[in-house]
């Protein structure tokens, strides 16, 4: 507390101590000013926010969600990255495509789908009439597995809040999920990606179409595959234009 009591004369002193009145003032403090608590209204709360709180993925804005994937140490894959890999694309694109990681080339470029398996995604993409500045691409981890093996159950945990915000963002009219990772981890199944493909699935509160199809790098070890890669593409541009419709 900052009082301390007053130096009246004896018999003033005394005359207040006889009728138990106390007599404060406040102390000069070493700066010559006093410090103020802080004021309330009546009715405000008396907490005092924490400057330091720190604000919910699930609240963060592109550019803040951003920042927050660069800076993020959740898990050991941050020890070993060149740079996160976020995502790219229109920010109120209607198409999202979802991967599993990032590769070497996209760890050192920045940028999801960037390597030989990105060539073919964008051939892919191109077969229906889509172009990358018409669409999003996030990957389920944003920094690349050594080596580009599977994610670690620790590392999907790590990441999910992120790719989750990013949806939420964008609020896509449709997303095509490309491989086993990404299906199992946007999905929550285990199930082979040929027995999600065709399926009629949806994603979120907003139910929001989801087709399944192969991952790239799969149809360049596979490529008589890409017949079925063809049909999906079809799928999913008669959902999007079905959901278009629905309004
Ligand atoms: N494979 C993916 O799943 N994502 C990339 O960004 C690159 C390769």
């Amino acid at each position: 507390m900052l009082t301390e009591k007053l130096d009246l004369p004896l018999l003033k002193r005394q005359v207040l101590a006889a009728l138990e009145i106390p007599v404060w003032q406040l102390r000069k403090v070493e700066t010559g000013v006093a410090k103020a608590t802080p004021t309330t209204l009546p009715g405000e709360p008396t907490r005092v926010p924490e400057v330091n709180q720190v604000q919910a993925v699930g609240q963060l804005n592109w550019q803040q969600l951003r920042q927050r994937v660069a800076e993020c140490q959740s898990c050991e894959l941050h020890a070993q990255r060149t740079q996160t890999v976020f995502g790219v694309g229109s920010e109120s694109a209607d198409w999202l495509i979802i991967g599993e990681a990032p590769g070497q080339e996209e760890d050192l470029r920045g940028e999801p789908f960037v390597g030989r398996a990105g060539q073919l995604l964008d051939n892919m993409l191109r077969a229906i009439n889509l172009t990358r500045n018409q669409i999003y691409i996030a990957n389920v981890i944003k920094c690349r597995p050594p080596g580009n093996r599977d994610p670690l159950a620790a590392e999907r945990v790590a990441c999910n809040d992120y790719l989750l915000r990013q949806i939420a963002l964008l609020q896509p009219k449709i997303i095509i999920v490309v491989g086993r990772v990404a299906a199992h981890a946007l999905l929550s199944t285990d199930e082979s990606v040929g027995k999600l493909r065709g399926r009629e699935l949806s994603f979120g509160e907003n139910e929001i179409p989801v087709v399944v199809t192969y991952h790239p790098a799969y149809l360049l070890r596979a490529p008589l595959e890409k017949m079925k890669v063809w049909d999906d593409l079809c799928f999913a541009r008669e959902r999007y234009n079905k959901r278009l419709a629905e309004g």
